[in-house]
């Protein structure tokens, strides 16, 4: 190929190179119009139909019902944490959390500063192996929503199914594996997602979000943060992330010329289905996930011994496969295959494995 790596980052991540060819042949000038979408006016008529299309491929891509919003905005899922309760724990003002990971414990203790956030299951004492087993009565039947991390970033993780909730709202974290497989989003009452794992670069947040849902924020929170705002401005409000959402745009073109979520989904499943099933077979390598709850986007594995994870690491760095050490918290090694790493990636990695453990055996 070129002189570009396999970066198995868990975020920023790899975007497919197509777009980022794309984005370069129109850095200086875009579509005629002499200048860059990072100098447009967001209120210009290209902008308008930038944000306009990804919107609605978007749409298509997901099979997000009419009934839902989708907003475009900036402070990354983390701002998130605090938006969610703001705008939705204000019926009761009670919310439950399922506590799979790091991210959603952070959800969690955000949420904890504006109302009556509860943890309702946890699986920290595991070290986040699993993803936790519960039921609709295991949380509040006046909760104004459960909170659940769809995807694990750092334990390689993800919910196998969309847990019963008993009817109330379902709202999600889906950073690290939206665009990765179909999802139902008539399940979810909200769905957010920072972009820089599956979507584009750094700097825009996703959020889709029923209508009904739209409307309920306390009142004395920052205009910005308060999802009616974007909801009736197009997320025009002020200047958003324009260069995001363009980039973001031509991931969702590029997915949809793919065939769409079903045969993204077919690759991750592949690739996933690859590696773990190399790490079962290898005397060496061992997965902490449970099997049933495996992530198809960070494959985590460690081989038992920190000195030989940290080699394992630099020796397939040199080898052009890089950021594959484990999140700071774990160690270990993680790596991230997510949609615009290429199953040639994949293979490649699976066989620097197999070269490792015949070498260090
Ligand atoms: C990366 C990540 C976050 C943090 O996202 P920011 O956009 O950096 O705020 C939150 N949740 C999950 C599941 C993640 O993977």
């Amino acid at each position: 190929m070129n002189d570009r790596v396999y970066n198995f980052s868990a975020g920023p991540s790899m975007l497919p190179e197509s777009v980022l060819k794309k984005a370069a042949a129109e850095i200086l000038n875009y579509g005629g119009s002499g200048m860059s979408v990072m100098e447009m006016s967001h209120r210009s008529k290209p902008f308008e139909k930038i944000i306009t299309e990804a919107e609605a491929d978007l749409r298509t891509l997901m099979g997000i019902p009419d009934d839902y919003d989708v907003l475009f905005v900036q402070g990354g899922a983390t701002l998130a944490f605090a938006m969610v309760p703001l705008n939705l724990m204000t019926g009761s003002g009670k919310a439950d959390f399922i506590i799979s990971g790091q991210w959603a414990e952070k959800a969690w203790k955000e949420a904890a500063k504006f109302g009556d956030a509860k943890a309702a299951a946890s699986s920290k004492d595991a070290v986040y192996a699993f993803i936790p087993k519960t039921g609709a009565a295991d949380f509040r039947k006046d909760a104004d929503y459960v909170h659940i991390t769809w995807n694990n970033t750092i334990y390689g993780t993800r919910y196998p199914e969309v847990p019963d909730t008993g009817g109330i709202t379902l709202v999600t974290d889906m950073s690290s594996s939206i665009l990765s497989e179909p999802v139902d989003v008539s399940k979810f009452g909200c769905i957010y997602a920072g972009a820089q794992k599956n979507i584009g670069p750094a700097g825009m947040t996703i959020i889709i979000v029923k209508k009904d849902l739209v409307g309920k924020a306390r009142p004395d929170i920052p205009t910005y943060l308060d999802f009616k705002t974007h909801a009736d401005s197009g997320s025009l409000y002020n200047t958003p992330p324009a260069w995001c959402i363009y980039v973001a745009g031509e991931v969702f073109k590029h997915l949809l010329e793919l065939g769409g979520l079903d045969a993204m989904a077919a690759v991750n499943r592949r690739k996933a289905g690859k590696l773990y099933g190399y790490i079962e077979a290898s005397g060496l390598y061992k997965a902490p996930a449970a099997p049933e709850d495996r992530s198809l986007m960070n494959a985590v594995f460690v081989t038992g011994d920190e000195t030989l994870d940290k080699k394992f690491v630099d020796e397939a760095k040199a080898e052009g496969l890089v950021q594959l050490n484990g999140h700071r918290s774990i160690g270990g090694m993680r790596a991230s295959i997510y949609n615009a790493m290429p199953e040639e990636g994949v293979d490649k990695l699976i066989d620097f494995m197999k070269r490792f453990e015949a070498a260090n055996a």
